[in-house]
C-alpha cells in the first residue's frame, strides 16, 4: 500500500514560522514528489493558514486532537466538525502525550474517533508501552488493549490509520530495534484483521517515535509499517522530505 508520512508539529511554531513550514513543504514535494502521502498537523490556531496554503498541492491537513461532541459548552474544546470546516481531513487522536497531559483513557480516545468519523476525518489513533511496560515484557499486550478499547467499530470501513508510538521512544533519540517495531506491528495487523477482517488488512499502520532522516530507510522497509508519524523532524521541511523519499 502506498505509504504515508504524517508530520505532527505539537505545541511549535509562531504564525510565520508554520506558513514558511507549509510552504516549504509543499515546494520542496512538488520538486520531487516522493512515494509516499503526505499529512502536516499543525496547532489548532494554524490549521486554516495550512490548510489555505496547502490547498492542491495534494498535501493533507490534520489536527491533533478533537472533542467527542459536535458542538456544546465545552469551553477551550474544538469540535470534528470545526476542524472539517477549515480544511481538515485527518485528526490525530490518543496521542501519548494527550493520554498522559489530559488523562485521556482508551474510552475517551474511542469517543473522540467516533466524533471525527461523524464528521468525516480520517482518525489517526496513537497508541504505545511506557518503557517501564517494555522491559517487564508487556509491549505486545498494552497496544492491543489500547487498539481493542481505542478504536470504533467504524474505523476499518473509513480508512483509520493506526500509529505504533513507544512512549518512551518519542523525543529520545531512542528506538526499539527494527525486529521489535517488526513484531509489534505484525501484532497489530493480526489484531486489525482478527477484528476487521480483511478491510484490516488494508489499514495503514505508521510507526512513530524518534523518526529520523538516519533511520527512516531501515524502519519503513519493514513489513506492516506504512508509514511514521514524525515528530521533531517534521519541523525542518528537508529532513520531512527526506523521510518521505526514504519510502
Ligand atoms: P519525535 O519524532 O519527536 O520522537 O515525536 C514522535 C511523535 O510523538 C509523533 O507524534
Amino acid at each position: 500500500m502506498r505509504p504515508l508520512i504524517a508530520g505532527n508539529w505539537k505545541m511549535h511554531g509562531s504564525l510565520r514560522e508554520c506558513a514558511a513550514l507549509a510552504g516549504a513543504v509543499r515546494q520542496g514535494a512538488a520538486s520531487a514528489p516522493p512515494a509516499a502521502d503526505l499529512l502536516v498537523c499543525p496547532p489548532f490556531p494554524y490549521l486554516p493558514l495550512v490548510a489555505e496554503a496547502l490547498r492542491g498541492g495534494g498535501i493533507a491537513v490534520g489536527a491533533q486532537d478533537c472533542h467527542a461532541a459536535p458542538k456544546g459548552a465545552h469551553t477551550g474544546d474544538v469540535s470534528a466538525p470545526m476542524l472539517k470546516d477549515v480544511g481538515a481531513t485527518h485528526v490525530i487522536l490518543g496521542h501519548s502525550e494527550r493520554r498522559s497531559d489530559h488523562g485521556e483513557t482508551d474510552a475517551a480516545v474511542r469517543a473522540k474517533a467516533e466524533a471525527a468519523l461523524a464528521a468525516g476525518l480520517i482518525p489517526v489513533i496513537c497508541v504505545g508501552e511506557s518503557e517501564a511496560q517494555r522491559l517487564a515484557g508487556d509491549a505486545e499486550t498494552v497496544v492491543s488493549g489500547q487498539l481493542e478499547g481505542s478504536l470504533p467499530e467504524g474505523f476499518a470501513a473509513a480508512g483509520g490509520v493506526v500509529a505504533y508510538e513507544p512512549v518512551w521512544a518519542i523525543g529520545t533519540g531512542r528506538t526499539p530495534t527494527e525486529a521489535e517495531i517488526a513484531a509489534i506491528h505484525g501484532a497489530i495487523r493480526t489484531g486489525l484483521t482478527r477484528r476487521f477482517g480483511a478491510a484490516g488488512g488494508t489499514l495503514r499502520i505508521l510507526y512513530g517515535g524518534s523518526v529520523k532522516p538516519g533511520n527512516a530507510k531501515g524502519i519503513l522497509a519493514l513489513a506492516n509499517v506504512d508509514g511514521a508519524l514524525v515528530g521533531g523532524a517534521s519541523l525542518v521541511a528537508a529532513d520531512f522530505l527526506t523521510i518521505a523519499r526514504a519510502c
